[in-house]
């Protein structure tokens, strides 16, 4: 029997393991174990639990340094592990002589067949995880006792939901739409041997998908879009028509058995007195707009979405007020991914880089001011001004006029 010994090799913590100790404790360890996996961080720390479990603000294969190390100090094998999850990249660090295995876990989740693909030279086939940690906050409920996957819906399905397999009639379908939801039907039915065309009105694929090429944390995203544009490219059953509108003509010239309508959401614009004006952009715009940004932005909405936007802000210099009718940000799904919405928070108010290993010495920056309980009530044409109604204090029965320097007291 091969015993694999699994420890944190450096727990990033006061008064937790140093890689010093951890050094020192594999001479014992090796006399017993197989093979060491050398992760790092301590999860119920949620500072160091960013280590240990990677996600989309820390590098991928940031904890190989430490298996690095510790190799360098035994005579068997040390296996790496933490956010790493593409062929190439565990091949390089094996290559490189940073370790001698690689382990993996979401990876498997997000994809079962991930082994099988690597070794069949098959990368562009595997399905990636995002790292947004919804397998492991949903295994931690003791009511659920199974864990879901943002991008593998048959993690929780499978039972309900086995494959369909061939032998069913072939259908035409026609697919509306070539974001996530388009592409996912496309592929889903193209694979079951289905004749499928699909429209799509832009002249390329991935829909909204398209706002992690300006954010460099959202690069499994972009991983993600990219794998289910290869997909669906590589039936030959499916075509899709690029810079082409559905109109009703069109789709019934197909005469197809079945339409998927997967045209995502539609722009909503609050009531806001001036929320139409030219100084407003909306968040799925933002990128395409970023020409007409100034130094300094208001973000009216402290949703997942405003409070991601916040950090690319702020990472571009910018001074940023962020308004948020609620007492919490992000407090929309607070419950399913707790720890991306922590580091998101920690990286409006923290130095953000790209190359970050660990979390530890990001400096709080204080470009970034952010008002709960207030509502947003006006927009003016004014370059920064903003009527807002804080609602939770003894400024309520007041409308008030915030300018830059009143926020700046
Ligand atoms: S739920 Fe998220 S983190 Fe977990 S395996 Fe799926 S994509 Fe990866």
């Amino acid at each position: 029997m091969i015993i694999s010994m699994r420890f944190s090799a450096s727990e990033h913590m006061e008064g937790g393991i140093t890689l010093e100790e951890a050094v020192r404790s594999v001479a014992i360890m090796e006399q017993a174990a197989d093979i060491i996996q050398c992760s790092v961080g301590m999860i119920h720390n949620e500072f160091t639990e960013g280590n240990t479990f990677p996600m989309q603000y820390m590098q991928r294969g940031c904890n190989v340094p430490f298996a690095e190390e510790i190799r360098r100090h035994v005579h068997i094998p040390i296996e790496t592990v933490g956010g790493i999850n593409e062929p190439e990249m565990a091949e390089q660090i094996i290559a490189e002589g940073k370790a001698d295995l690689v382990a993996m876990a979401r990876s498997i989740i997000a994809d079962p067949d991930w082994a099988n693909k690597a070794r069949d030279g098959r990368p562009e086939d595997i399905r990636p995880c995002i790292r947004c940690l919804r397998c492991l906050n949903y295994s931690r409920r003791p009511q659920t006792g199974t864990s879901v996957c943002t991008v593998n819906p048959r993690r929780i399905i499978h039972t309900l939901l086995p494959d369909t397999g061939t032998g069913h009639t072939r259908k035409k379908v026609v697919v509306v739409g070539g974001g996530p939801a388009g592409l996912q039907a496309a592929q889903e039915i193209g694979k079951l041997g289905h004749q499928v065309v699909l429209f799509e009105k832009g002249d390329k694929l991935g829909g909204r998908l398209e706002f992690s090429e300006y954010l460099s944390f959202k690069s499994d995203i972009r991983r993600y879009r990219d794998y289910l544009i290869a997909q669906v490219e590589k039936l030959s059953n499916v075509t899709v028509r690029l810079n082409t509108d559905a109109t009703p003509q069109l789709v019934s010239d197909q005469r197809p058995d079945a339409v998927i309508v997967a045209v995502g959401a539609e722009k909503f614009i609050p009531g806001i007195p001036g929320a139409e004006g030219s100084n407003v952009i909306h968040s799925g715009e933002l990128f395409e707009r970023r020409e007409d940004l100034g130094q300094k932005v208001i973000v009216v909405g402290g949703g997942q979405v405003g409070c991601e936007q916040t950090v690319w802000l702020q990472a571009s210099g910018r001074e940023v007020d962020v308004v948020e009718m609620e007492d919490q940000l992000m407090k929309e799904n607070w419950r399913d991914t707790p720890e991306e919405h922590f580091w998101t928070e920690f990286y409006m108010t923290h130095e953000y880089d790209e190359g970050r290993t660990e979390v530890e010495h990001a400096r709080t920056i204080d470009r970034v001011r952010i008002h709960l309980s207030t509502r947003c009530v006006e927009i003016t044409d004014k370059a920064y001004g903003r009527r807002i109604r804080r609602e939770a204090d003894s400024l309520y029965r007041e409308n008030m006029l915030f300018w830059p320097q009143a926020f700046a007291e």
